[in-house]
């Protein structure tokens, strides 16, 4: 059986990523929208053959609860409505994804967990780098320690922010926040997976270098995380440079990629002379595959809700550290959210 997948907000990931991924999947397919843009309900249901049964709008998505052809809710809606819609989707009964970042504070990641919990459903973020292999390759290195160990990470996750300086991400009512919610997730993610285990503690600086248009959201971000291994970590997010890369320094040489997180190709290239390379495939196809896996074979969820929640208390302590003036937050994550 191919489970049905809803997406809930049209916007530019869904049309240009999602939906073309779900041509590509094995394991689930595109059953059902829910849009706020009557417009949009025509023309995707002619694209993707939906039946008319399996359109809704904001107002009536709860309704869900008695469609079978849907069995999982994707949310992929400006940042603050994720837990809404998510909670939303475990009651009606659904296996959730949510897109990146989870939530706004770790308390809705939290309430995100309870309600699937509750519902008895399985939830994931949308991390598609968790399933890439790449991700995979950079985790095989540093478990099996390839390189020697881990000694410095490096990672910037990172874009010139254009267009209209009204737009949900840089509101931080919508957003939560500015870069580090939006790409900053990524480099705290590779931060991790580059060494290998959850950080102990962070520092973190904030800059402005075009105040006129960042008004309300923080445009760039470095932090330093330190770990229980002896390793350290540096990350940057903008939304006022380009930057999309991963080194990870080792006593016996370094391997990195760039880009290290776009929708591919990623390239990545070693100091023994060698490049990484597989070929390319649909992040997202791999990643809600992934998911269809777990919920129908059990298979492991390389994203579950905790990942999203841990990166969160990060997230929170990145800008308390910033608050603070910089001043070095304790992190008490144990393995939280660590996939191997
Ligand atoms: P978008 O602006 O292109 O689309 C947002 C959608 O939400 C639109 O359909 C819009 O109509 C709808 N919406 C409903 N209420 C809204 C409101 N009050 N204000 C603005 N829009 C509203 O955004 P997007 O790029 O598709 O991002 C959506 C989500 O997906 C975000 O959480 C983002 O972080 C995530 N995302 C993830 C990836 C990834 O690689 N995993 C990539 C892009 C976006």
């Amino acid at each position: 059986k191919k489970l049905g997948v809803a997406l809930v907000g049209l916007g530019s990931y869904s049309t240009y990523q999602l939906a073309p991924a779900l041509v590509q999947t094995e394991h689930c397919y595109l059953a059902g929208i829910v849009t706020g843009t009557k417009e949009k309900e025509a023309a995707w249901a002619n694209k993707y053959n939906i039946p008319k049964k399996n359109i809704y709008n904001y107002e009536n998505f709860d309704a869900i609860a008695n469609n079978d052809d849907i069995d999982i809710v994707y949310v992929v809606l400006p940042n603050s409505m994720h837990a809404d819609f998510s909670i939303r989707a475990a009651k009606a009964g659904k296996h959730v994804i949510c897109e990146k970042p989870m939530a706004v504070s770790v308390e809705e990641c939290d309430a995100i967990m309870a309600a699937c919990k509750k519902a008895d459903v399985k939830l994931s973020v949308g991390y598609r780098m968790q399933s890439d292999p790449y991700t995979q390759e950079v985790k095989k290195y540093v478990r099996e320690k390839t390189f020697g160990d881990v000694h410095f990470v490096s990672s910037d996750a990172a874009y010139i922010s254009r267009g209209n300086p009204d737009q949900w991400r840089l509101n931080k009512k919508l957003s939560g926040g500015g870069a580090l919610l939006n790409m900053g997730v990524y480099a705290i993610q590779t931060s991790i997976y580059g060494v290998g285990e959850n950080p102990t503690s962070v520092s973190a600086q904030e800059f402005s270098t075009r105040p006129e248009y960042f008004k309300d959201t923080d445009e760039t971000i470095t932090a330093q995380f330190t770990f229980n291994n002896g390793a350290v970590a540096h990350m940057m997010t903008s939304h006022n440079a380009n930057g999309n890369r991963l080194k990870v320094h080792c006593s016996n040489g370094w391997f990195e990629l760039d880009p290290a997180h776009n929708y591919g190709p990623i390239n990545g290239r070693t100091s023994k002379g060698n490049t990484i390379s597989f070929p390319h495939q649909s992040q997202q196809a791999l990643q809600m595959d992934d998911f269809a896996r777990h919920i129908l074979l059990g298979a492991k969820n390389v994203a579950p809700g905790e990942m999203g929640k841990r990166d969160m208390i990060i997230a929170e302590a990145i800008y308390a550290s910033i608050t603070n003036g910089g001043k070095t937050q304790p992190l008490n994550l144990g393995t939280m959210g660590i996939v191997g």
